[in-house]
């Protein structure tokens, strides 16, 4: 039977209504080698510039404490919210436990990730495993439990890569692909910050046998900020992923080379590759890895896009379908589980 698999068991796709398909709800993303205090309070008078320059403060960049991740998706749940994807791989904090507890105290299915984020949140374990013991981790993670509980993972991802790739990303791709062949999970991929990240990426995905119709990759905001270098993507059967919604700011924190679009020019982004016949491979999300983008510290939270992108997408005549495959269709088609060969 066809199904999504969450942190508290498998689910039909017809019990799942509105996803957030990347987001960070339990996460430790702080930079190895940032100094700067792990634990104070963010005061609302220095929230504003911590958050414009998010990359620069430690204590933005986690959050694990279960009663307020609880709290948050709470917070989501009322604006509408059924699903959310943690796409906190191996390397950030990935809390298995944690989320099955906080997917219980707020009635929203959580859905988490088997694989390892970018070389510089590697162990040298992991850093240095061959292709075929790392498939096998991520394929158990989704199969068995991921981190020895026996809480398994729906998604394979977000798989981290740098620019220029690096070989312990490559090797994770390559395993990627294997253990998507495995589970029939989709694979997500954080590309490394050039044009030419996601053309190098699929071909190690398609080299190596993965589904490209199951491909999503990332971070089309900051990678391909004028829309330009998408449709060659979407042409090879990938979908891609606009998930920088709530961050309505032209300044980009990694570089002074891109401009970030703000959320209505996401749209009309999407409005174009929609109008081009690919309105079934785009998703949208809010990628919150920060405090300051939470509502406990003043932020938009997880249910940004429904609370208030949704308008702006009535407003730009998007109709019934395209909202539809956006906010639900889309996600849940990826996340459900493909028959495997036995
Ligand atoms: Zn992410």
């Amino acid at each position: 039977m066809a199904s999504i698999r969450t942190v508290l068991g498998d689910v039909t796709p017809d019990a799942v209504g509105p996803v957030m398909f990347h987001e960070h709800v339990l996460f430790d993303i702080v930079p190895p080698g940032l100094d700067g205090d792990r634990d104070g309070p963010i005061g609302i008078e220095d929230r504003w510039q911590m958050d414009y320059r998010s990359n620069e403060s430690a204590r933005n960049a986690l959050q694990t404490d279960r009663a307020v991740a609880a709290s948050e998706l709470a917070a989501y749940a009322a604006d509408g919210g059924s699903l959310i994807v943690d796409q906190s791989v191996f390397g950030l904090a990935r809390d298995m436990a944690g989320l099955a507890e906080a997917s219980r105290d707020s009635g929203v299915h959580v859905v988490a990730a088997a694989g390892t984020y970018v070389d510089a949140y590697m162990t040298p374990e992991i850093r240095t495993m061959p292709v075929a013991l790392l498939a096998d981790r991520f394929a158990s993670e989704v199969l068995d439990g991921a981190d020895g509980t026996g809480l398994r993972a729906g998604l394979i991802g977000e798989i981290g890569c740098s620019w220029p790739l690096l070989p312990s990303e490559t090797r994770a791709l390559e395993a990627s692909a294997d253990a998507q062949r495995r589970t029939g999970a989709a694979i997500s991929v954080h590309p490394g910050r050039h044009p030419d990240a996601c053309g190098q990426i699929l071909d190690i995905l398609a080299a190596n046998g993965a589904d490209l119709s199951r491909v999503v990759l990332c971070h089309m905001d900051r990678t391909h900020p004028d829309g330009a270098g998408i449709e060659p993507l979407l042409q090879r059967g990938a979908n891609v992923e606009w998930d920088f919604f709530g961050i309505e700011q032209s300044h980009y924190w990694m570089t002074d080379d891109v401009e970030l679009p703000t959320d209505l020019g996401r749209l009309r982004l999407i409005r174009d590759f929609a109008a081009r016949g690919f309105a079934d491979r785009i998703l949208v999300s809010h990628d919150i890895c920060t405090k300051t983008r939470l509502r406990r510290w003043g932020g938009h939270g997880y249910g940004h896009i429904l609370r208030n992108v949704r308008a702006l997408m009535q407003r730009l005549d998007f109709g019934a379908d395209l909202i539809g495959a956006l906010l639900r269709d889309t996600p849940v088609r990826l996340l459900t589980l493909k028959e495997t060969a036995p």
